[in-house]
């Protein structure tokens, strides 16, 4: 049997006609070196956006599952075309939905999990000679509903459908040439990656760099599928390769900064420094369903004997949080809890860093030297984190990319603005 290779099209790359037919010529391009190919999808342009707009103006809470019906509906315009165009040149191509291709999900509307992904009609397909063209984002329960893997899900959807059918490779064409050491629309040197660790692409990605769909990360990972990011309209450029961190060739100390503005903080001053009350106020926020990133809790005050804890939450979370401050106040006997929006966490992520003393240090005295004070700090094996006002977010990514030399002498084409 002949190598199967997963490619991915995100919206950019076939959002038009024209755009298609590239991306029918990038995958003729690699069915050419006589491998299999098997093509994931997203939605053409911003169609998603425009269907999650439609919906809005009908209803403007409409139910999961008739969003689920109609988002889904956007992958398929883009699968079936892009078989078309390929039969145009004149090879078999066929396009799949999520039933046809038995992407099994949890039945979770908007955001499914895939449980499994049942091959034996892709590999029908395959084997017939024809190309595959299958809708990401999209999946299908045991009971056939029709669920979506959440904004950006199409990445999951190409490195499960990989995992499944055991390929070679799975490459994610986008509009971006690979994966930087920062945000380029911040640092225009930022450096293009040539390999970067699974890991270290899942801190990148969960702390703001929006490259990857982190649970695409993930499943790569989990089944040791090497994943390429490259431009679909550059194809020379081989883009990034992630990949597992014993698989690398060089090990940095620090591979990129990021900052995340998607938190705010909570702190909760004059805890009774007694045993339970962290366990008491978590506990409360976990049954609201309010995930916590950062945590401190500062040393006790010995002539009050209490303790102030800080922690960092998502904004989208921010009312149901604001809903039940009276009930923690009263249930910890707090003295008053404070709330900070206008903070951002910038963050430095490395494989190497674990065995070099002084990381740390250099990225406190950066922030020092630019007069930014730190309002919290995070550590994990491969990545420290610090808590900034939000008004020194670029100024603190731009000192620290350069401090840690991360920059290099071409300027990155960049896409985009970004939001002020
Ligand atoms: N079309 C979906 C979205 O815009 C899925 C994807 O592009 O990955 O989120
Ligand atoms: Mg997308």
């Amino acid at each position: 049997m002949k190598n199967i290779v997963v490619q991915k099209f995100g919206g950019t790359s076939v959002a038009s006609s024209e755009k298609i037919k590239n991306v029918a010529q990038v995958i003729l391009k690699e069915k050419s070196k006589g491998n299999s190919v098997v093509v994931i999808v997203s939605a053409m342009g911003h169609t998603t956006d425009q269907l999650l707009k439609l919906a809005d103006e009908v209803n403007t809470s409409p139910s999961p599952r008739e969003l689920d019906m109609l988002l889904s509906t956007g992958e398929c315009v883009s699968a079936s075309l892009l078989a078309m165009a390929l039969q145009a040149e004149g090879y078999k191509a066929v396009s799949m939905n999520a039933m046809q291709a038995q992407i099994i999900t949890e039945k979770a509307y908007n955001c499914a999990r895939i449980i499994d992904i049942k091959t034996d009609n892709i590999l029908k397909h395959i084997n017939n000679d024809e190309i595959v063209i299958i809708t990401g984002f999209q999946g299908i329960t045991s009971d056939n509903e029709i669920t979506t893997l959440g904004r950006g899900g199409s990445d999951t959807s190409a490195v499960a459908v990989a995992a499944a059918l055991n390929a070679q490779r799975c490459d994610i064409y986008t509009d971006v040439e690979g994966v930087y050491t920062t945000d380029p629309r911040i640092v225009p040197n930022a450096t293009r990656l040539d390999e970067i660790s699974y890991d270290e692409m899942l801190e990148l990605a969960r702390v703001g760099a929006n490259v990857m769909h982190p649970r695409s990360v993930e499943t790569a990972k989990q089944y040791n599928i090497p994943l390429r990011v490259r431009s679909s309209f550059k194809t020379d450029n081989l883009g990034t390769l992630i990949l597992g961190v014993e698989d690398m060739e060089i090990r940095r100390t620090v591979t990129g900064v990021a900052a995340d503005l998607s938190q705010l903080r909570i702190v909760v001053c004059d805890v009774p420094d007694v045993p339970g009350n962290a366990g008491r106020l978590f506990d409360r926020l976990a049954k609201d369903d309010i995930s916590v990133d950062m945590i401190i809790q500062s040393y006790a005050r010995k002539h009050t004997n209490t303790n102030d804890i800080a922690f960092t939450i998502d904004k989208k979370d921010l009312t149901k949080v604001q809903s039940i401050i009276e009930e923690i106040k009263q249930e910890l006997g707090c003295s008053n809890i404070l709330v900070d929006d206008n903070i951002a966490k910038i963050s430095i992520v490395g494989a190497g860093m674990i065995d070099h003393p002084g990381i740390a240090a250099m990225m406190f005295k950066t922030l020092a030297a630019n007069d930014i004070n730190i309002k919290m700090i995070s550590t994990s094996e491969i990545k420290i984190s610090c808590l900034v006002d939000e008004k020194y977010a670029k100024d603190a990514v731009k000192e620290l990319h350069s401090a840690f030399n991360l920059g290099c002498d071409e300027i990155a084409e960049v896409k985009g603005t970004l939001p002020e």
